[in-house]
């Protein structure tokens, strides 16, 4: 790929296996989805899934297109679709790329009925515990149970989803909640996301759906992702293509939201908004600059971004400045912008080149 501009994402693949591995050893005998919405989390689906599918059990996603991708791609490990169907119409679909649909609504259960598919579609139903997000109540619950068994649904699975596996509230309500669901059914659980995955051992159940932790963020804000032994996969990395000296009282970028209060020297690094640099992170936001750490200068814009070079003498036009990634991680600049690192990768544009990379033991 001829690559002109000089912004880009690198996608460490081994670092990519190495979280998977973290996130296998949390999960002992449970098996693992590899959650790959969003295109992976921004790194890009079928890199992604190709990289993860002779370790990982499954993948979970809630975007039909990219299920379709995936089989066509050669994937034949099983697919969750988290949002289950939109629509009775796209059962047909699920039932011939061998989809596992969450159901989450009692009018979907219909759905297997008139479509005559139960006897070969496996089926997730998700229980609401708290979330009040998706999911059945308990009555609904029961009914949907009974109306699977009776339409000959072999295979079911229970799901919930946490709300607070992250915080101090914990998941202690929501699995008491789910266990006065289930009473006696024996149907295999699936329950944790990455930060029930690393902090909760009673929630692991039969199945885990790891999704931030693959890509080498922490699902905590209070602990780093390296305490967590995850590796960064994306590094968004570009250049600076100016330098400039300013002299106190110059203003730098729209409105002037900077003052320089002394003489200093600052770069222009070409990553802007329009690449996916999060508009909101104020003057401050930690980067990379020759490896070294500095901070950014003034408004985002879409184009570009200031950073200051004061300290970095040596550091010119050409000098590599790392937005986010390897010795920056994503989550530390996510909190500057008052956002997480997931939403920092789910923006990475497209018109940003990514770079593959497999550069670990394997
Ligand atoms: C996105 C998602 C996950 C993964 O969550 P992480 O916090 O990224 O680990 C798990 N389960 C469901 C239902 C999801 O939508």
């Amino acid at each position: 790929m001829s690559v002109y501009r000089p912004i880009r994402a690198h996608v460490d693949l081994a670092a990519l296996r190495h979280n998977h591995a973290v996130a296998r050893r949390h999960a002992g005998n449970a098996r693992i989805w590899s959650v790959v919405k969003a295109d992976a989390y921004g790194h890009g689906l079928l890199r992604v899934a190709q990289a993860l599918n002779p370790v990982t059990d499954g993948f979970a996603l809630v975007e039909l297109e990219g299920a379709i991708a995936l089989r066509r791609a050669g994937v034949e490990k099983p697919i969750l679709m988290l949002e289950g169907c939109y629509a009775a119409a796209e059962l047909p679909v699920f039932a011939e790329y061998r989809l596992t649909p969450v159901l989450h609504r009692l009018d979907q259960v219909g759905w297997i009925e008139a479509a005559g598919l139960a006897p070969q579609l496996p089926v997730y139903l998700k229980l609401n515990t708290g979330m009040n997000r998706l999911g059945l109540d308990v009555a609904e619950f029961r009914l949907a149970v009974e109306r699977l068994r009776q339409s000959g649904v072999a295979d079911v699975t229970l799901m919930t989803h946490f709300s607070d596996a992250d915080e101090a509230r914990g998941v202690a309500e929501q699995m008491a909640r789910l266990q006065a669901m289930r009473g006696g059914l024996a149907y295999p659980l699936c329950l944790a996301n990455s930060a029930a995955l690393l902090r909760f051992p009673e929630a692991v159940g039969d199945w885990v759906r790891p999704g931030i932790m693959l890509y080498g963020s922490s699902p905590f804000p209070e602990r780093t992702a390296a305490a967590l032994d995850l590796a960064p996969v994306m590094t968004l990395e570009s250049e600076v293509i100016a330098v400039r000296d300013l002299q106190p009282g110059d203003r730098v970028g729209y409105g002037g939201s900077f003052t320089a209060s002394s003489a200093m020297r600052i770069g222009v690094v070409a990553c802007g908004y329009g690449d996916g640099y999060p508009r909101h992170a104020p003057s401050g936001t930690p980067v990379l600059v020759a490896g070294r750490r500095s901070h950014t200068l003034g408004r985002v814009s879409m184009d570009k971004l200031c950073v200051d070079l004061s300290d970095l003498p040596q550091a010119g036009a050409g000098a590599p400045v790392v937005m986010w990634g390897r010795g920056l991680p994503a989550d530390e600049v996510a909190a500057c912008a008052g956002t997480i690192s997931y939403e920092l990768f789910c923006a990475l544009a497209q018109r940003v080149p990514v770079l593959e990379e497999d550069l670990g033991q394997g």
